[in-house]
């Protein structure tokens, strides 16, 4: 009896830094050409090409992103999920600013805040509070109840089954050359270049 060689059909996923959705220097000046060429550019890039390197011959080469960041721990985590939360970040941008929240999200906001300027408020303060590098996100959990929340290093929603909606990157990295220790200056300014229409999406 001769038995068929069996063919292990791999399809191995090569991660690749996304497009932005804007010009180098579009969301100047509350975020300048330069530290958008650092950011996105080596920092966003390297943690792509770290997750490729790491991956490379364990199982993780043929899962996406999230299942990576979902099933991973360690390096391939770090990286995976810094990967997918600057896409997210820089997905939320737009020159001068776009739209506003929609009624569902404001009525979620003000459900949860009273005001937007509240939610404002209480955003850019846990942001500001995060010690050391991370995250604040504004997630929405499985009933529609919106919650602030802060994330060390390069911790992300997607691992606590809440749907992130906004992500504000508190790294030094992120704001460094523009506002150098003025962390606060630089979370008041994100809010001019929002785009909602995104955001909205995200929420729905
Ligand atoms: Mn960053």
């Amino acid at each position: 009896m001769i038995t068929a060689p069996l063919i292990i059909n791999k399809r191995i996923m090569i991660h690749e830094l996304p497009k932005l959705p804007y010009e180098l220097n579009a969301l100047e000046p509350i975020i300048s050409q330069k530290t958008i060429e650092f950011h996105y550019g080596k920092h966003h890039q390297a943690y792509v090409n770290n997750l490729n390197n790491l991956i490379k011959n364990t199982a993780f080469e043929q899962e996406t992103l999230e299942h990576i960041i979902k099933t991973s721990e360690g390096g391939i985590f770090n990286n995976a999920a810094q990967v997918w939360n600057h896409t997210f970040y820089f997905n939320q941008f737009v020159p001068k600013g776009k739209g506003s929240p929609s009624q569902s999200l404001l009525e979620a906001i003000e459900k949860q805040w009273d005001m937007m300027d509240n939610f404002k408020k209480e955003f850019n303060a846990a942001a500001a509070g995060l010690f050391g590098s991370g995250w604040a996100w504004l997630v929405k959990h499985k009933d529609g109840k919106l919650e602030i929340i802060k994330e060390s290093n390069a911790g992300t929603p997607l691992t606590k089954g809440l749907k992130p909606i906004l992500t504000f990157d508190v790294w030094e990295h992120a704001y460094y050359l523009d506002y150098q220790n003025r962390r606060p200056d630089y979370l008041n300014a994100l809010w001019s270049i929002l785009n909602w229409d995104e955001i909205n999406k995200r929420f729905n």
